[in-house]
């Protein structure tokens, strides 16, 4: 479906906080765009803040023109004016029933037919939106996050009458703006991403209550785990009186549990709503709060949020809500967390969650801690597996996320360390693509010559992603032996493998590189094993690959010093096989890898691979005995006779690999 056909001109009502985003990513999408608010004066500020959003994208290079993004957005007071040609409506007008009622009502009068009505409601149920309009079923929840230029996600949300073809046409309308859509299947309370945070809120209270911890412990032992604000100070920035509602909705839509305790209503009586009135859970007049650290504390233990949260995600697949991948997506996204609930699910296993949240629900006297059905029977496997199976997911082995696979003319195939915007930083899941994609090019018959580069022009790879979430150090050491293992596999495969080196290879990025047998670089590229500072060690092989490849002498340097070299001091050093400058650098290694595909004989690589990788490892007497064993191997090869043939002949060889 094109919906650039399907939807051309967009009405965005209300032009305040979200209104005025929402108007400016769809017209820098090419959408014509007619964003309306009830006075002149709402509608000039909301034009001002698209116009300074507008101002830095142009500048830091994100958009061409912001006059020609402008010159797509009309502005009105008029309601007719604005939706009598719209083929799609976004309401963002106060989070008021009432008047988003009215404001469906007079469109479903002047909208045309076929025209769909979306609405950014954070708390309201869709289904009760659509009923006051004759199209029930052209009627879904466009969920955007604050700020929408830059939050990703968007929450498509299905009413009970909401058409597929409503939601489909709203799914590629999302992604044709750019953003990540996830699909909510029912509109419940809080959708996805509010919904699977409330119950923290709930502990969060409980804890004051029971006077288990102060906020300044909560935050500080929250953010020993790394996160920037503790959800305290988090409460503050975003306010606790948005915080107070969402309870009290929730109270009545969800659970009495959900019902904020009496110091809370108090603070928002006392109007102590946190950083826009000076004073919440902190004191914000001289600016951000400062955290003393030291007040950090085992009373409280903050794998308890993640818990009731993970049991709160698990609710919403029970109910058909959402996928598990999609909740995942949503909670990173809406968040700007690492990992989502199903992710961290799988670190814990079914057993030790369920059984944490039966302490918690009796501690706290709270049912909605207690652990779902499939918590309980310990299904959570077969849950996330039944989700996959439903959405046709499973994933194809060609088909990788964090890896790309490109195959070139001549045999050559480029494997693409593929998270630039994360400098392909190695994440658990890039490590197991690297390793099916090991699996895959083993025994591929196209493929003579491996070329591993990284994606965007900054990095090769800057290192482990250190957001991983290990909780163990028996899982960090299998976590090492695992990066180990796959990287060795890399250094096995029997077919010339180039590091094509593009920028920083930092750490587990160089132990990639050092894993290959020929490593280019750019004249640019940084190189060093940085793990040092960090309390860490070079641990995927780091340490034994770079003595053999380097010495001992410079490997210490490298190792213990965390020093960064250049390409030019690294090839010096033997590290580096060659450099190249960086404007010609992939047509160089394209010519280099083409050259030793066209002219080396696949099964000699192979061999001559081997031997020089395991024949360092054994005595030389040995090493020389397989020598001659593989010469031997070789005689009996097409490819020989073909090699010293097109050698008589004063032609290019035709190797087959056989
Ligand atoms: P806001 O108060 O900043 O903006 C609302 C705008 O709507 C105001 O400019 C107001 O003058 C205008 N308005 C009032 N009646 C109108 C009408 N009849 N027609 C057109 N405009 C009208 O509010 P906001 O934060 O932008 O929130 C808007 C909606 O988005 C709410 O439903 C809210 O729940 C939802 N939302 C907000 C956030 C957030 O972080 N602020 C995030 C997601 C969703």
């Amino acid at each position: 479906m094109d919906v650039r056909e399907r939807i051309k001109n967009v009405a965005v009502l209300g032009a305040g906080l979200m209104g005025h985003g929402i108007a400016e990513v769809a017209a820098m999408a090419g959408y014509n765009v007619t964003m309306r608010d009830i006075k002149q004066e709402f509608i000039d500020r909301g034009m001002n803040m698209i116009k300074e959003s507008l101002a830095k994208l142009e500048q830091k290079g994100k958009i061409k023109s912001a006059d020609e993004v402008l010159s797509r957005i009309k502005t009105t007071v008029d309601l007719e004016e604005a939706v009598k040609d719209a083929d799609l409506i976004i309401e963002a007008v106060p989070e008021v029933f009432e008047i988003k009622e009215e404001v469906f009502k007079e469109c479903d009068k002047i909208a045309k037919p076929e025209c769909i009505f979306a609405s950014n409601t954070s708390t309201m149920k869709i289904t009760d939106l659509a009923k006051v309009t004759s199209r029930e079923d052209k009627f879904a929840g466009l969920h955007f996050f604050n700020p929408p230029v830059l939050m990703r996600l968007v929450e498509v949300i299905r009413g009970e009458k909401t058409s597929e073809e409503t939601m489909q046409i709203l799914v590629e309308f999302v992604k044709s703006i750019g953003k990540v859509p996830v699909r909510v299947e029912k509109d419940v309370p809080g959708f996805i991403v509010n919904r699977v945070q409330a119950p923290a809120g709930v502990l969060l209270m409980a804890i004051l209550e029971k006077g288990i911890a102060t906020p300044e412990e909560v935050d500080a032992t929250v953010r020993r785990l790394g996160l920037p604000m503790g959800p305290f100070e988090l409460m503050d920035y975003t306010g606790v009186d948005t915080f107070y509602n969402a309870m009290k909705y929730y109270a009545q839509t969800i659970s009495p549990d959900y019902e904020p305790p009496e110091f809370l209503e108090k603070m928002v009586k006392e109007n102590k709503l946190g950083r826009k009135t000076g004073q919440g859970w902190y004191d914000w007049s001289a600016g951000r709060p400062q955290i003393d650290s030291s007040k950090a504390t085992d009373k409280i233990n903050p794998m308890d949020f993640t818990f009731v949260e993970i049991n709160e995600a698990v609710k919403l697949v029970e109910m058909g809500v959402a996928t598990p991948e999609d909740i995942d997506t949503a909670v990173k996204l809406g968040l700007n967390r690492p990992f989502g609930p199903f992710e961290l699910a799988k670190q814990f296993g079914d057993k030790q969650i369920a059984a944490r949240l039966e302490e918690l629900a009796k501690q706290f006297g709270k049912k909605i801690f207690e652990p779902t059905k499939t918590l309980k029977e310990g299904k959570l496997e077969e849950l996330l597996k039944k989700g996959k199976a439903a959405e046709g997911e499973e994933k194809k082995g060609d088909e990788f996320k964090t890896i790309k696979i490109e195959k070139l003319e001549g045999g050559i195939t480029k494997l693409i360390l593929n998270r630039p915007d994360r400098l392909n930083t190695i994440s658990p899941e890039l490590m197991d693509e690297l390793d099916k994609a090991i699996t895959m090019l083993w025994n591929d018959k196209d493929t003579r010559v491996i070329v591993i580069t990284g994606a965007g022009d900054r990095a090769f790879s800057a290192g482990a992603d250190l957001t991983t979430l290990i909780t163990h150090p028996f899982d960090f050491l299998e976590h090492n032996r695992k990066g180990e293992r796959i990287f060795r596999r890399l250094s096995e495969i029997p077919k010339p493998v180039i590091a094509a080196i593009n920028g920083y290879a930092l750490g587990g990025g160089l132990e990639i590189a050092m894993s290959c047998d020929i490593r280019l670089a750019k004249k640019s590229a940084v190189i060093g094993l940085p793990e040092v500072g960090l309390g860490l060690l070079p641990g995927w092989s780091g340490t034994q690959r770079m003595v053999k490849l380097i010495g001992i002498s410079r490997a210490m340097q490298l190792a213990l010093t965390g020093e960064r070299i250049s390409a030019e001091e690294a090839e010096k050093w033997g590290l580096i096989n060659k450099v190249f400058d960086d404007d010609k650098f992939e047509e160089e290694v394209m010519n280099y890898a083409k050259n030793i595909a066209e002219r080396c004989a696949p099964i000699s690589m192979a061999l001559i691979k081997r031997l020089i990788n395991k024949g360092g490892e054994v005595p030389m007497d040995v090493g020389l005995e397989w020598e001659c064993t593989a010469a031997g191997l070789l005689f009996s090869t097409e490819d020989l006779r073909e090699g010293i043939s097109a050698f008589l002949r004063k032609e290019k060889p035709q190797f087959k690999g056989r």
